[in-house]
């Protein structure tokens, strides 16, 4: 590529609203531009590392047995309405009608669309195992569209989706895909781990996370300190204290607080710590009868006052409504006559359920249900005698973990892919049946593994980038060299040289950006240091004239005088050698 002919539209400033370095930079750098709210234009600079991923993706399919095709982005609501998401999914699925006033969506995922694909088109055991999948465009009409292409509205995805005839044939896909995944993360140079995971809105049982870890991310990952085990505290099981909860010794008595709502609040206020408060959240509750037309039922969720609820495992609980429904201040004042910084478990006039470590204390301070009073002293049993104990909190660091192995430590991460074992959720649903060797239908086993093919860039950056820019590891860079002249207009040996460096290199498939803008030295090298290519050729007349030629290294800013006749082959090894470095760390497919 020559900038002359080239869109690389760099900026100073970055937008306003972008808080992630990835979000500035990849703005900044000419890879993304903003359309509208979540939705964004990939620029050349941008498209040639999605495209990067997209190739080092296809190429692990491969090596894994996948097959690609290519799915429609809008499908029809029949499909949804068949497996039930339809109901289920909630308002990030956008459904439209076309002219004949036929019900569509735009494309979320697309386990509706394969599954019938596989029902009509796989037809016997022998045609199994098969694994499918494309790379394609998909909307969710996310509630908070942020940090640019990381969590956007239309973004493409790598989704795929294995069948199988028994669970064991799964299992043996899963471990595939397992591997793929591991080996494509690797070779993007990213520092991961797979961690397990909820199965969410897609169901079934087994399910594991790639998280790229980076303080930017939304999710939290608890790993034990003494094991390799790892999980997304949604998933990540508090074990119940291993002390006994301690008698109780005080009398309940009702002390007042006026003025205060949170724990914060009450605990300066009564000169307690916040863990001998407990906190109580209200949940809408599943109504029995789906035709009543009263109030759903409210649930109180008990919290020690100094932990946090994990929402994930709450609307997993029974009777709990799912998608989880905070009551309102309005629904909490008709149902118990105050507000929502007083409510406490004595004589809640509904069912409740109490934390683990919550079940634990004694002698501790709760809202009375009443404005303006909490209660002290107050035990379980004795003056709460009906609740259910669960595991509702999130989990903190410190912890002992899970796996009985050490105590738990925290890290953010950003989850570009997520794999899970479907198992026949939605073979049942949409009788996706496969003849087996006794010619009788079954319900296919089914998989499905997703990479966030836009988001794994912005993850990229996010990780490997300095004050200067974007910092590319070489399998995903735009550009492995850039080429920038000095004084090119005056200097016919500056310009011959580099004329002869870009064409010598493009033969022998380096991607190469030559700047031949004629700009202020400074503007090139600013430009080039931002755009993320791993190293730059300086070339000016003073050097050609001693017969050296400077390379500047992105990653450790060293700057290498090299002779000129050997710069292009030193250039090309040098490409060559960091490319099979990262790509021969991706372990074979065997059985
Ligand atoms: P999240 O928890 O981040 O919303 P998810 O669980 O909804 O993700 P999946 O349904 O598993 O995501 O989708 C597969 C992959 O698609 C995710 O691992 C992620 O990398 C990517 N992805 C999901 N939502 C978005 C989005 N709004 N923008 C960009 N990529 C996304
Ligand atoms: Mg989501």
């Amino acid at each position: 590529m020559r900038t002359s002919n080239y869109l690389l539209s760099t900026l100073k400033e970055s937008p306003a609203e972008a808080v992630l370095e990835s979000h500035k930079l990849m703005v900044r750098a000419g890879y993304i531009r903003k359309l509208a709210s979540g939705l964004y234009t990939w620029l050349p600079t941008g498209l040639a590392v999605l495209k990067k991923v997209e190739d080092i993706i296809r190429d692990e399919m491969a090596k894994a047995g996948c097959v690609e095709l290519l799915m429609p982005f809008v499908q029809p609501a029949d499909l949804w309405k068949e497996s039930g998401r339809w109901i289920h999914y909630g308002p990030e699925l956008c459904r439209f009608k076309d002219r004949h006033n036929v019900d569509f969506v735009l494309g979320p995922t697309h386990e509706e669309v394969i599954t019938a694909l596989a029902r009509n088109e796989i037809k016997s055991y022998k045609q199994l195992p098969l694994n499918l999948y494309h790379i394609q465009t998909k909307f969710r009409d996310e509630i908070r569209p942020r940090f640019g292409v990381m969590r956007a509205r239309e973004f493409i995805m790598k989704d795929g989706y294995s069948f199988d005839l028994t669970t064991e044939g799964l299992q043996k896909s899963y471990r595939k895909m397992y591997r793929a995944y591991s080996n494509i993360f690797t070779r993007l140079g990213l520092d991961f781990r797979a961690v397990q995971a909820d199965t969410g809105s897609i169901g079934g049982s087994s399910s594991h996370e790639f998280q790229v870890l980076a303080d930017a991310g939304e999710d939290v990952v608890a790993f034990a300190s003494g094991s390799d085990y790892a999980s997304n505290i949604e998933l990540t099981e508090c074990l119940e204290p291993k002390t006994p909860r301690a008698p109780a010794t005080k009398p309940m008595c009702t002390v007042p607080t006026p003025g205060c709502h949170t724990v914060d609040e009450v605990a300066s206020l009564l000169k307690v710590p916040a863990n001998t408060i407990a906190k109580t959240i209200v949940v809408v509750g599943e109504k029995k009868d789906p035709e009543d037309k009263g109030p759903a039922p409210l649930i109180a969720i008990v919290l020690c006052g100094n932990q946090t609820l994990n929402e994930v495992k709450c609307e997993k609980i029974e009777g709990v409504k799912a998608p989880l429904e905070f009551a309102t201040s309005e629904q909490i004042n008709a149902f118990l006559g105050c507000h929502p910084g007083s409510i406490g478990p004595v004589k809640f006039p509904g069912k409740i359920i109490v934390d683990r470590t919550a079940a634990h204390m004694a002698d501790f301070y709760c809202g009375a249900n009443h404005d303006g009073e909490h209660l002290s002293g107050v035990n379980w049993d004795r003056d709460v005698p009906e609740y259910t104990v669960a595991d509702v909190r999130n989990i903190e660091e410190g912890d002992p973990s899970p796996d009985g192995h050490g105590t738990i430590v925290l890290k953010r991460g950003i989850e570009v892919g997520h794999i899970f074992a479907l198992h026949t959720k939605y073979s049942d649903a949409m009788q996706c049946t496969v003849l087996n060797e006794e010619g009788k239908p079954v319900n296919m086993e089914m998989g499905c593994y997703g990479i966030g093919v836009t988001r794994v860039v912005a993850a990229a950056v996010e990780q490997h980038h300095d004050e200067n820019g974007i910092i590319m590891p070489e399998t995903i860079a735009p550009f492995n060299v850039t080429i920038v002249p000095m004084n090119m207009k005056k200097s016919e040996k500056v310009r011959d040289f580099c004329e002869k460096a870009y064409k010598e290199l493009t033969a022998a498939g380096i991607d190469v950006l030559f700047d031949d803008r004629s700009e202020r030295p400074g503007v090139m090298f600013a430009d080039m240091e931002l755009i993320g290519a791993p190293r730059m050729l300086v070339v000016g007349e003073r050097d050609l004239e001693k017969d050296q030629v400077e390379i500047r290294y992105r990653a450790s800013g060293e700057r290498k005088s090299v002779s000129a006749s050997d710069a292009v082959r030193t250039i090309i090894s040098e490409v060559k050698a960091a490319l099979g470095e990262l790509n021969s760390k991706a372990k074979p497919q065997e059985e």
